[in-house]
């Protein structure tokens, strides 16, 4: 099977790659960057996609999602989570481990690797739990998970709270040279907040969290990274004081990575202003001062990564009073188009967004991903940068409707997702 795409602007930053050409895809790997198309067009059987005015980079990785399954199959499931990512334009996904029972083990590793290859359209990597049900008292059961398939370690949904835990977890994981992911929370002094500790939180008369709750741990872990060497990756970073703890850490030569969703950096803790259940979120929407520093962050390159922590919830969840509703939005499939804003706005330009979206997601979990090299899995997004779109949470192939994006006018609109050179997803 062979598709041609032609006519598109190209962008790879793994190649450093940003040209008007035409890509050939043939047995599920790129094949060729050909300057004359004619011939190959006229080939029988061929696909071809005329792609002028759009953008054609390696598919995006998203490397932090909730794909609820095993446990929580209603709020969605590995076959809609696959879905919702190639709609949105994500061809690989690095999934949590916060399902019931948590995957601390090989076999859960497993059952989800499996349930992606016979239901899942898109590449599916699991991380497995820091500490066994991520209870946070003893190492889980690292390598055999990663013998398994697993590409990093975290406890995500909770910190791991233990400070010699979590030395012991570094010190573990280097002889395999997958990151530990850390959600960066000290949950004494978060407490039972339920959103940004500050002016709105008090106005509305809701428990806040406060920034110090993520920056303490953020400390803590760049020291405990430096103590042992290991590569520490500081999930959904959500103040302007863990982006300044990174920056000086990366400056200092400490292997730290982070990302940042497209929520932290697109809203303020305003969002909250009616109660909305679908902004409440765990790192909570912060202010405009750290939204300032995240996009300075993103801009200097101390934030490598822009991830979604998607986490999708059923409606009934959310339609409860704000201190009860479960914390998240479903991102997938607002992801691209929030991003785009940034290169709107000239914070980053396209290659660079494109590079944050693909080629270093994939170097810290190190899949071979996020590239279109020739030889390379065939793993491919199309979209048209301009296309304006308004969002409608009721469409999403997500279980979880739960965005606080909904009605929203932006630019940005997937015409194809490609994975191993299969089209999973056109309009
Ligand atoms: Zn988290």
């Amino acid at each position: 099977m062979k598709t041609l795409i032609k006519s598109a602007r190209i962008i790879d930053p793994s190649q450093d790659i940003d040209l008007i050409g035409n890509i050939l895809i043939e047995n599920g790997t790129v094949s060729a960057y050909l300057s004359d198309t004619a011939k190959t067009e006229k080939e029988r059987g061929i696909k071809v996609i005329d792609a002028k005015g759009r953008i054609v980079a390696p598919g995006f990785v998203d490397m932090h999602v909730h794909l609820r399954e095993p446990g929580f199959e209603y709020k969605e499931t590995i076959k809609t989570g696959c879905e919702a990512a190639a709609a949105g334009g994500f061809t690989s996904l690095v999934c949590m481990p916060n399902t019931n029972p948590v995957n601390d083990n090989a076999s859960v590793t497993e059952y989800i690797l499996l349930k992606a290859r016979t239901e899942g359209i898109v590449n599916v990597f699991p991380v497995g739990a820091v500490t066994k049900g991520s209870m946070g008292s003893s190492l889980a059961e690292i390598g055999e998970m990663f013998e398994a398939g697993c590409v990093g370690i975290t406890d995500d949904g909770l910190p791991v709270m233990n400070s010699k835990v979590m030395r012991h977890a570094m010190e573990y994981v280097r002889a395999f040279g997958i990151p530990v992911i850390s959600h960066a929370e000290d949950r004494n002094l978060s407490g039972n907040g339920v959103m940004n500790e500050g002016f709105i939180s008090n106005r509305l008369g809701l428990r806040g969290i406060p920034n110090a709750s993520e920056e303490v741990i953020v400390a803590r872990d760049i020291t405990l990274a430096e103590l042992t060497g290991a590569h520490l990756h500081i999930a959904h970073v959500s103040t302007a004081g863990s982006v300044r703890l990174i920056r000086e850490a990366k400056i200092r030569g400490i292997r730290v990575t982070c990302e940042v969703t497209p929520h932290h950096f697109t809203l303020t803790d305003q969002a909250v202003l009616n109660y909305d259940t679908n902004a409440k979120v765990n790192p909570p929407i912060r202010t405009g001062k750290d939204i300032e520093e995240i996009r300075e962050g993103l801009k200097d390159g101390t934030i490598d990564v822009i991830a979604t922590d998607h986490a999708p919830h059923s409606e009934d969840e959310k339609k409860v009073e704000f201190d009860l509703a479960p914390f998240g939005i479903s991102g997938l499939e607002t992801g691209l188009s929030l991003s785009l804003s940034l290169v709107k706005e000239g914070i980053l330009s396209l290659p660079e967004l494109i590079r944050k979206l693909t080629f270093n997601p994939s170097r810290i979990v190190r899949i071979n991903r996020g590239t279109l090299k020739v030889g390379a899995v065939a793993d491919v997004v199309i979209f048209d940068p301009e296309k304006l779109i308004t969002v409608d949470r009721m469409k999403f192939r997500s279980k979880g409707k739960n965005s606080p994006f909904h009605g929203w006018k932006l630019n940005g609109e997937v015409t194809h997702t490609i994975v191993g050179g299969k089209i999973v997803y056109s309009r």
